[in-house]
C-alpha cells in the first residue's frame, strides 16, 4: 500500500561531537522517505528552491520514490543548522529558513490524492492541512512537529490535530504540546486534541505508545558507534508506517502490528544514527534490516521463570 508524505526536503548544516557536514541532504520528508522504501512505494510532497541540486533528486529516485509532488520554486531550499552535545541527546537549533516552504501552496498530482496511508511530516502546519486537504480520507493519518511550530503555529496545528489518528512526537515537544510534564498526562492531553494514537519518540531511550491498548514502551538499540541523530525521529515514523503500510492488509490496524511496527521505527532510526545525514539509510538490504529487527527483538525479550 503507498504511503504519501508531506514534510520539509532540506539541506542541513549538523556539528555533532563526531564531526560536521554542511549543506547535506536532510529534512523531514527526505528521512521518512527513505525509510519508508524498504517497505512500500512512497510519495513526496514538497517544495525545494532553484539551489537544489540534481545529485539529491538522482538519490531520491534511485530508491524508487516517487517525486512528481517535489516542486522546484524560485528562491531558496528550507535551511536548517544544528549543533549536538557531547552525549548527543541535547540539540540546539542554530538556524532555520523555510526559503520556499513559507508560501508553499502544494497541489497534488492526480495520482497522489488516494493514499491508503498519510504522513504529515514536520512541516508549516498549515502546509499539512492544506495537504490533508486535497486527499481522500486515507486508512491511517499520521503527523509529527516540533517546537518551532508548536510555538509558532499553534492554532493551525490544533486545527490540524484534530483531523489526524496519529502523532509521533518528541518527548519534550509532547510535554510542551500539553503543558503538562507528567507523559501519561500528557498523552491523555493529546488524545483529548484529536489522535487516538500517540508515539513519544524518546531519543537513545527508545520510544512509547499510548492508545486503545495499554501503554507500551520500547527501548533503542544499544549502538557502539553514533555518529549523528539527525532525522532519527522522521526514519522512525518512515520505519512504522513502513511497515504498516506493507503488513497490514485490510481490517483494522491490531495493537500486535503497532508494536511490531514502532519496534520496525527503533531498527530504521539505528541506521541513520550510525551515520551522518542520510547516509546510514542508502544502501541497506532486506536480510540487514531483518537481521536488526531479530536483534531488537532480543534485547528486550523477558523469559518467564
Ligand atoms: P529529527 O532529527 O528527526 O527531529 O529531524 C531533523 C530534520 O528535520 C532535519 O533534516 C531538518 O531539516 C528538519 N527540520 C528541522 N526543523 C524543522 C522545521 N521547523 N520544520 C520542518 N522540518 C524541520
Amino acid at each position: 500500500m503507498t504511503i504519501l508524505v508531506v514534510g520539509s526536503v532540506a539541506y542541513d548544516s549538523i556539528e555533532t561531537p563526531f564531526g560536521s557536514r554542511r549543506e547535506t541532504l536532510g529534512g523531514a520528508a527526505t528521512y521518512f522517505s527513505l525509510a519508508a522504501s524498504y517497505f512500500a512505494p512512497v510519495q513526496v510532497v514538497a517544495a525545494v528552491g532553484e539551489d537544489f541540486g540534481e545529485e539529491p533528486v538522482k538519490l531520491l529516485r534511485s530508491r524508487g520514490i516517487d517525486l512528481r509532488g517535489l516542486t522546484k520554486l524560485p528562491g531558496e531550499t528550507f535551511r536548517w543548522a544544528g549543533r549536538y552535545e557531547f552525549d548527543l541527546n541535547t540539540r540546539t537549533t542554530l538556524e532555520t529558513r523555510l526559503g520556499v516552504f513559507a508560501t508553499f501552496e502544494p497541489v497534488l498530482p492526480e495520482p497522489y490524492r488516494a493514499p491508503e496511508f498519510l504522513f504529515l511530516a514536520n512541516i508549516d502546519p498549515e502546509v499539512q492541512m492544506r495537504v490533508l486537504r486535497q486527499v481522500r480520507r486515507p486508512r491511517l493519518v499520521g503527523c509529527d512537529t516540533m517546537n518551532f511550530w508548536i510555538e509558532g503555529k499553534p492554532q493551525a496545528l490544533a486545527a490540524m490535530l484534530a483531523e489526524v489518528d496519529m502523532l509521533v512526537i518528541n518527548d519534550s515537544e509532547a510535554r510542551e504540546l500539553a503543558h503538562q510534564p507528567n507523559l501519561v498526562r500528557a498523552a491523555a492531553a493529546i488524545h483529548a486534541m484529536g489522535p487516538k494514537t500517540l508515539i513519544v519518540k524518546r531519543g537513545e531511550f527508545g520510544a512509547a505508545a499510548f492508545g486503545a491498548a495499554a501503554p507500551f514502551a520500547v527501548p533503542a538499540l544499544l549502538l557502539e558507534e553514533v555518529q549523528d541523530p539527525t532525522g532519527a525521529g522522521d526514519s522512525f515514523a518512515g520505519g512504522m508506517m513502513g511497515y504498516l503500510a506493507a503488513h497490514v492488509s485490510g481490517g483494522a490496524i491490531t495493537d500486535s502490528a503497532m508494536r511490531r511496527a514502532i519496534a520496525m521505527g527503533c531498527v530504521m532510526a539505528s541506521f541513520t544514527v550510525q551515520a551522518f545525514g542520510v547516509d546510514g539509510l542508502l544502501h541497506l538490504t532486506m536480510e540487514r534490516i531483518e537481521e536488526r529487527f531479530e536483534q531488537f527483538r532480543r534485547l528486550s525479550h523477558l523469559e518467564l521463570a
